[in-house]
This record gives structure tokens, sequence and C-alpha cells, in this order.
């Protein structure tokens, strides 16, 4: 069947994301891989070519784009090269990071964050999880406590994509011990302010090239006018955007899962085992078809979404199904796909040995595949 989803709009932006990824990120891609870190040149680049800060408007220096479109767009592109270590931090300024400021920031906020994230000079992150706590947010220890003009934050955050690079950090804090869920708000935490440090780098199963550490704050003294959103209000605005942050993994899990099947598609018709390509045996036919279909019809799911959050009625249960569907679907394609590709899928020089370790941790991070159920489930129970 035919996908309609993208229009001429979008084919030729393509082409200005894969003439960037050849010609920025492709030739430094394995360099960076082995420094774990993608170099912030690359999000300057970014920013030249229009590939980072879609969403931000153009009073503040973005195009304005507000069709998720483009954003798939991206991460297929991406997803082809697999190149995801970039595309990861990619995705959490763009459908994270600069959302939160678009949303929530006031005027001041937006002209002070929003020109630089826009291309790529400010990078940007969002810090929930704690060495003690990830899915249960409730059991956010970080406190903020409020002294005149400002907020002294005290805790530490684990896990943070952007780690290394940020220099905003959306930062979830207990701002009431007594209030419960409704005791938590959002701050803002900038490069250079005293008390704010990065631990380690970490180093991971996949993503190597991604920039993910812990974040350490002492006593750090932050302006009340940093506050993003309303005092109390954190959690309500951590749902308010958990849709679009979902439906932008499972974006990319089922653009994984497309890349590995057509580099295996490929690769099966031109390897030979007993004389003929394994691409006639039959086990392989069968691996191919049923992959294929799975993707086929996970992809109208994902599409409609994608649609849904451009008309914006995306619900968090749509995004849900989304997510975990897609994220656990991409695990087993990719894998099967090594299976496929004999030895030379478990080879890092192949794409598919790379999108082995790098699709991991999508059933994980951005709500586990659990969470993803549990939120499917009360809606049901609920009915
Ligand atoms: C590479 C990477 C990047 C990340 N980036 C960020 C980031 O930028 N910002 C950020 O804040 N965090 C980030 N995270 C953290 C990520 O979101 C958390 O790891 C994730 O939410 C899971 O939390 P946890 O690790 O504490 O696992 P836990 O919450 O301890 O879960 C452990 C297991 O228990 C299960 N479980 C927990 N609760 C339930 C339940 N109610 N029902 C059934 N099963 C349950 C989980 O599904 C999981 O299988 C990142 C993590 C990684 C690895």
């Amino acid at each position: 069947m035919q996908r309609n989803i993208f229009e001429q709009d979008h084919e030729a932006y393509r082409e200005t994301v894969r003439e960037f990824l050849a010609r920025e990120i492709e030739p430094n891609y394995e360099q960076w891989e082995s420094d774990r870190l993608i170099d912030r040149s690359a999000w300057l680049a970014a920013g030249k070519s229009g590939i980072v800060g879609l969403s931000v408007p153009e009073e503040f220096g973005g195009s304005g784009v507000a069709d998720y479109r483009f954003r798939y767009v991206v991460a297929e592109e991406i997803a082809r090269t697999a190149t995801t270590s970039f595309g990861s931090g990619l995705s959490l300024q763009d459908d994270i990071a600069i959302p939160y400021i678009v949303n929530l920031g006031t005027d001041e906020q937006k002209q002070r964050w929003l020109p630089g994230m826009a291309v790529g000079e400010l990078i940007g992150a969002i810090a929930m999880t704690e060495p003690g706590t990830g899915s249960d947010l409730q059991g956010i220890k970080t406190t903020a406590v409020r002294d005149g003009d400002e907020w002294v934050i005290n805790g530490q955050k684990t896990f943070i994509t952007n780690g290394i690079h940020s220099d905003i950090v959306i930062v979830v804090a207990r701002t009431d011990p007594n209030a419960g869920s409704k005791g938590f708000s959002l701050l803002v935490v900038e490069r250079g302010m005293p008390g704010f440090s990065r631990g380690r780098k970490l180093h991971k199963v996949g993503l190597a090239g991604q920039d993910t550490a812990e974040l350490v704050f002492e006593d750090v003294r932050v302006p009340a006018t940093n506050l993003l959103g309303t005092e109390g209000r954190g959690f309500v605005h951590l749902m308010e955007n958990l849709p679009l942050e979902r439906i932008s993994i499972a974006v990319n899990a089922i653009a994984v899962a497309k890349a590995a099947y057509r580099w295996t598609r490929d690769y099966v018709f031109e390897r030979k085992a007993f004389g003929k390509p394994i691409g006639d045996l039959q086990n392989t036919r069968f691996a191919l078809a049923e992959m294929l279909t799975e993707i086929e019809v996970t992809e109208s799911h994902i599409d409609r979404c994608v649609l849904a959050l451009n008309a914006d009625e995306l619900t968090a249960v749509d995004a849900s199904k989304g997510k975990w569907w897609a994220s656990e679907l991409q695990k087993r394609v990719v894998d099967r796909c090594v299976q496929l590709h004999g030895g030379y899928g478990y080879m890092m020089e192949y794409p598919i040995g790379r999108a082995y370790v790098d699709s991991r941790i999508q059933t994980i991070y951005g709500g586990t595949t659990e969470i993803m159920k549990e939120i499917i489930g009360r809606d049901i129970a609920s009915q």
C-alpha cells in the first residue's frame, strides 16, 4: 500500500537532511562514537542547515514549523544512516526542551533562550530521573527552596541526555514537600551557575556518542525568573508534553525498524549459502514477510498519531500505545535482521550491528513499556 503522509515539501526537505547527514555527520560519526560524545560542531552545522529548532517561532529566530512530519523526515533519514546517537540528542532538543520553552516560557524567557536553541548554539536538557527514581517520579528528592528572589536547588540527576553539552537544563524539583504531586515545579538551571556540576559521562550499552551524564546541584541559586510554567504544576506540565515525547520515540522506532528491514532485504539477496541467495530460502522470505507486515501495520498507527499531533489531538493513551508497540517491534525486527546477516550482523561496521545496540534503550526511556501499559490499562479501567 502506498503511504500518503508526506507531501512535496517534506520530500524536498528530505533531500536537505540527506545532504546534511552525508556532509556533516556521517564522515565524523565513528570518531564521535569512539569519543562517546557528538561534537558541538554538529549542532552548529545542524543550525545552519535548518535541521535543529524547527518548531521555534520565527519571531524568536526559528523556522516556526509546527508540522511534525518534518521531524518524521529527520528521524527516517537518521535511521537510514544509522546515526542515532546524533538523532537522540537532537530529538531531546526539538521534541522536548524547545516545546517546554515555547509552551511554558514567558516572553522574556523565550527571548533569552529560543534564538540560541534555534541555531544549535544553546543546547537543552530535561532532568527528571534521579539515581533512586525513574518511573515513579513522585519519588524525586531534588528540592528547590525559595529564598527571596531566588530558588536554592539541591539534588542529583542521572541518565540525562545532552547532560555534558547542555547550556540550559529544565530541572524537576520538589518545591513544596507537603503538597504531594502538586509540590513539584520546573526550574531552568543555566551553564556556569555556581554549585551546578556535571558528573560522569555515562558508558552505555549502545548510543555510544549520545551525550548522557549525571548532574549535581549543590546550593544552586536560580533566579525566580527561571521558574518555567506555574509553581506547583510541574507534573501537569510534564504530562502535557509527554505525548509528543513518546510519539517522537515511536517515530524513531518505526524509522529504525524500516531501515533495518531494508538493509536486510538487500543483504539477503546478495549473500549466498549452499549455492543460492539466502533470500531464496523460505525461512528468510517468511521472516521478511512477517517483518514488513508488522512494520506497515505499525506505521499506519504512527502516521495517524503524527497527524493527530499536528491537529493538537494526540492523546496520552494513543501516544503510549504507539511508544510501547513500535519500540518493542523495533527490538524484535532489529534482532531478527542481525540473525539474517549472520556474523556480519554482529559487526559494528555494519549499520545493523549499530542499530542492534542502539535499539535496546527504546523500550526503557521516555517511560518503559510497562508504564505505557499502565497508562493504557488505567484508561481502560476508567471507562
Ligand atoms: C540513554 C538514556 C537516556 C535518558 N535520558 C533521560 C533524560 O534526558 N532525562 C531524564 O529525566 N531521564 C532520562 N533517562 C531516564 C529514563 O527515562 C529512565 O531510565 C526510565 O524512565 C526508567 O526509570 P528507571 O531507570 O529508574 O527504572 P525503574 O523505574 O526503576 O524501573 C525498573 C523496572 O521496573 C518496572 N516498573 C516500574 N514501575 C512499574 C509499575 N508501576 N508497573 C510495572 N513495572 C514497573 C519498569 O518498567 C522497569 O522494567 C534516560 C535513560 C537512558 C538509559
